[in-house]
């Protein structure tokens, strides 16, 4: 197998070298916490640890220097909603349907995670976690598939796909008011089912209802989502945020550096709530953004080609970083690819919680890996589907093949598109001719992955209509 360049622990800290007897069982007489910090449609050049130059993330920043980078970090999807399937239940979305982001329909059912798929927080729940969902869901707004009747036990959001951030536009009740697309981001947000009046910024709320949560269930093993919207769009951002950045010229890229910037003061403030109540080495965090930076909301992708929605890197490989002190070593940057299919299967393993066999996890504990007591690469391939596009992915070594159907504009080079991301990360430059034998090794592995999966259970978002009455 060509191509196999798996190094690459790259230190940047001084604590790898004790760490690397560290045993890869579970660590901890108490199951460890989990928060996974979910941002939307953020740039993988966005984050301070990326190199990112005009938006300062000191905060996301402590979780890789305090941890692990993970170059290679990839999503399933290069949108929100399949995206988001595979991560809250560490199995690819199409293995069960969730191929599509869902509509915004609740008399749908399955209209989002089936409700036979188990997610993290229904995997914990049996070893005595608490856990909340705050944020965006975006998982489904059927009764049968909301946060409280999937495994958590409070909630602090909205259940669609996107939302205004300003207070005063949020004036729809709930979904049942929804008259027309979009006009679902104007829902009041929900604690639990209820819906409420607030008065913040957005992101400002999402991180209050994150820091009380861990206020109230410190002493307890929990699980905290914390799926921030921002910075997808609406590009809008408070005078408290938008002051940081009068450097910035660009109008669009000065309110999305905002609302980075207000996520960083966010994680800033849940990682001192952490420290203050003595829980850095009982609490697992993982920052990532569920797809790449959009076409619409001034993000960067440098170097990588495309943006979300894309089968390129710009689409599917995002900012990654893991941070669980004591556990894992600081300061390291980690290359071998890492999926947020992970993200399921570390904490599975070390919460010691049990998995149904018929419905296995696609990823892997990434201790080990990221410990540097196994030198192996987490993940022999990853794959993608863009089922209503007909497209295919699969990424092998450091060769990412992308196999297109005929009609599809970007096939002008071929219905095959092999890179070699080792040298070629921009995938610029198309190897299927002078590599045939890899390309079609590789179309195979991703056609025999593609039988193991299902079609889409639910209709496109495209399909809403408003509910007569
Ligand atoms: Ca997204």
């Amino acid at each position: 197998m060509p191509g196999r360049r798996f190094s690459a622990l790259a230190l940047r800290g001084a604590s790898f070298a004790v760490l690397l007897g560290a045993s890869t069982l579970p660590s901890c007489a108490e199951p460890p916490n989990l928060i996974v910090i979910l941002t939307d449609d953020q740039g993988y050049a966005d984050v301070g640890f990326n190199g990112c130059q005009d938006i300062p993330t000191p905060n996301i920043d402590r979780i890789a220097s305090e941890g692990v980078r993970c170059t290679n970090g990839y999503v399933t999807h290069s949108v929100c909603g399949p995206s988001r399937a595979a991560l809250i239940t560490g199995r690819y979305q199409c293995r069960f349907g969730a191929s599509r982001n869902p509509t915004i329909d609740p008399s749908i059912p399955n209209n989002g995670v089936p409700k036979d798929q188990k997610n993290i927080a229904e995997l914990l729940a049996p070893r005595g976690y608490r856990s909340m969902a705050v944020g965006k869901w975006h998982l489904g707004t059927h009764p049968d598939l909301r946060p409280l009747v999937r495994g958590f036990d409070e909630f602090f959001g909205f259940l669609s796909g996107g939302h205004e951030y300003f207070p005063h536009k949020l004036t729809l009740r709930d979904l049942s008011e929804v008259d027309k697309p979009w006009a679902w981001y104007r829902t009041k947000l929900l604690r639990n089912e209820t819906p409420v009046e607030t008065t913040d910024y957005l992101t400002d709320e999402l991180t209050n209802a994150a820091v009380e949560f861990v206020d109230r269930h410190h002493e307890q093993p929990f699980f905290l989502y914390l799926a921030y919207n921002a910075p997808h769009t609406p590009l809008q951002a408070t005078e408290k945020y938008l002051s940081r950045f009068e450097g910035i010229q660009d109008g669009e890229r000065r309110t999305y550096a905002a609302m980075v910037s207000a996520v960083d003061d966010g994680v800033g403030r849940l990682l001192e709530k952490l420290t203050e109540h003595e829980l850095d080495e009982r609490t697992l965090v993982f920052f990532l953004s569920d797809n790449g930076g959009a076409s619409n909301n001034a993000s960067s992708n440098a170097p990588l080609r495309g943006h979300k929605s894309s089968p390129f890197e710009g689409g599917v490989r995002v900012p990654f970083a893991v941070r669980w002190t004591g556990t894992l070593p600081a300061g390291v940057d980690y290359e071998p690819a890492v999926s947020s299919l992970d993200i399921a299967a570390t904490i599975v393993t070390h919460a010691e919680a049990s998995v149904p066999t018929d419905r296995g996890l696609d990823g892997v504990d990434l201790v080990p890996y990221l410990s540097g007591a196994n030198r192996d690469a987490p993940h022999p391939a990853l794959y993608w589907r863009w089922y209503d596009k007909h497209r295919l992915a699969a990424r092998i070594g450091e060769q990412k093949l992308i196999f297109l159907p005929d009609d599809d504009a970007l096939a002008s080079d071929g219905p095959r598109l092999l890179y070699d991301l080792s040298r070629d990360v921009a995938e610029s430059t198309n190897l299927v001719e002078t590599r045939p034998a890899q390309a079609d090794a590789m179309r195979q592995a991703v056609m025999e992955w593609n039988q193991e999966l299902v079609p889409p259970v639910s209709p496109r978002l495209g399909s809403w209509k408003p509910v007569s009455k």
